[in-house]
């Protein structure tokens, strides 16, 4: 089963989308601008570094919440460790 979104680097940044990829729908084309879960629209990248960047923290506490997974800031309260990025 698939989610109802795809991870895509854009601005130094990898967030997640709920836009369609075009087919063969792998990743989106470089340049293709993409609206993100948290809010805004970057042009993809593509590229093995790109791939590297550091997840968006909003997009990763969305994409938790739409597959169920325990939020970020749970986890942290739960550890005691008050993070802020
Ligand atoms: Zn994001």
């Amino acid at each position: 089963m698939s989610h109802p979104f795809v991870w895509v680097p854009g601005g130094g940044v990898r967030h997640a989308s709920g836009d369609v990829v075009p087919l063969p729908g792998v990743e989106f084309p470089e340049g293709v601008v993409v609206s993100t879960l948290c809010g805004v629209e970057v042009s993809a990248e593509t590229g093995e570094v790109a791939w590297l960047w550091g997840t968006c923290r909003d997009c990763d506490e969305r994409t938790r919440e739409l597959v169920g997974l325990e939020l970020l800031a749970e986890i942290e309260r739960r550890a005691g460790a008050e993070v802020r990025s």
